[in-house]
């Protein structure tokens, strides 16, 4: 490819998944983008171009030399997992889906949806942006989208206005959001518990309303509608999700109020959508015993590394940490692993899809021609491998 005129393409840099960013292509390579913000401009600089490059133990091998040894691994291995998948093409999600039919081994996506586990304890969850416009109220519960979602605002905003923001933080770190937002909220995340709790108690038998409870009350109790977007710390913090469940459930009949993660990584929402197309289970599935097995809680990808229920893992790009076996497919180096392909990543050079939060799918390239995602290759060649190896 020679020609450096600008072709549409969707930035992967963040769940935003912009579609309108424009990149100019020369010999194969990104040379410039137009659109993007700084993050995105960032990440699009930060791609891997060029072709497959493989290592073992640290040691640089030809792609057939480190795909054979990877097979060897997992076929031998008692219980072999797929981890990751956060920034998977659907096509090598459905050919990572394929390979652990083959292994007999336990998929587990990470980082996990926690709105999969939280759907049991309450009916409404995770609004689409469509939803969220229509709320009057986006309340940021250390949660800061401007700095991991540069664009969500400017896709919530309607005919240039956008729901009233109010921003909880610690104060001491950084929070963009809180810069533009119509009201800010400073208290340590220490106390979020106690007035989460003192809210909920107001709402239930009329107590006495304290300190930032009564600050959060005033804007709550003014909304008809109310999005919470939870940090990542806080997303997974049970007790404070659990908290804010109870309130929702209270406050039904005044406030409408849905809660969900502001996600960092761009496929938390689509992997638990393509998992369930694929495996008919949202989360970490086990085919151990042939037929997909679903048991959320026990089988995330943090657990299995860390009690030892996998002994080989397959790593799709980035993994919690483990003392397994790691074989790391990743648009990062992985010096640490055993085996590791350094692969494209989501890039708009690619001819692969990805799915955005709303549920809308997307083309990575635009109108121009490009290259299958050649991970899906990788995994394809290890599933033949680790066949021939049980024949
Ligand atoms: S908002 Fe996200 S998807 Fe859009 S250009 Fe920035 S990093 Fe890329």
């Amino acid at each position: 490819m020679t020609a450096t005129k600008l072709f549409p393409v969707v930035c992967a840099g963040c769940p935003c998944l912009c579609d309108d960013i424009g990149i100019a292509v020369q010999d194969g390579h990104i040379v410039a983008e137009t659109n993007a913000c700084q993050r995105g401009a960032a990440f699009l600089a930060g791609l891997r171009q060029g072709p497959i490059r493989s290592w073992i133990q640290g040691k640089e091998v030809p792609v057939e030399v480190a795909l054979q040894a990877a097979a060897v691994r997992l076929a031998a291995a008692v219980m072999p997992g797929i981890l990751g998948l956060s920034e998977s093409s659907l096509e090598a999600i459905t050919a990572a889906v394929a390979l652990v039919k083959t292994l007999h081994g336990i998929i587990a996506p990470w980082p996990s949806d926690p709105t999969r586990t939280w759907g049991q304890q309450a009916p409404d969850l995770a609004r689409s942006w469509a939803e969220i416009k229509t709320c009057d109220l986006l309340l940021c519960w250390r949660a800061d989208p401007l700095r991991v979602q540069p664009r969500l605002l400017d896709r919530l905003t309607v005919r240039g206005s956008r729901p009233r923001l109010v921003v909880v933080t610690d104060g001491r770190q950084d929070n963009l959001t809180a810069a533009i937002a119509d009201h800010v909220l400073r208290f340590p995340d220490t106390e979020d518990l106690s007035v989460l709790r003192n809210l909920r108690f107001h709402v239930e038998k009329q107590g006495p309303l304290q300190g930032p409870a009564a600050a959060l009350a005033q804007r709550l109790f003014a909304a008809q509608r109310c999005h919470i977007f939870l940090g990542k710390e806080t997303a997974t913090e049970e007790v404070v999700t659990d908290q804010c469940h109870l309130l929702a459930a209270h406050l039904l009949k005044k406030v409408r109020i849905s809660i969900s993660p502001l996600a960092e990584s761009v496929h938390v929402r689509g992997v638990t959508e393509a998992l369930t197309w694929l495996t008919s289970f949202p989360g970490p599935v086990s085919f151990a015993l042939g037929e997909p097995q679903y048991r959320p809680g026990v089988w995330e990808a943090e657990r299995l590394l860390t009690h030892g229920l996998v002994d080989v893992a397959l790593c799709l790009g980035p993994c919690p940490a483990g003392k397994c076996v790691r074989i790391c497919m990743d648009r990062q180096e992985h010096p640490e692993a055993e085996i590791a392909f350094h692969v494209p990543g989501l890039s708009p050079l690619l001819d692969a899809h990805v799915m955005r939060p709303d549920g809308i799918m997307l083309r990575l390239a635009g109108i121009e021609v490009a290259a299958p995602d050649p991970v899906v290759g990788l995994l394809q060649q290890l599933q033949w491998a680790v066949q021939e190896i049980g024949s």
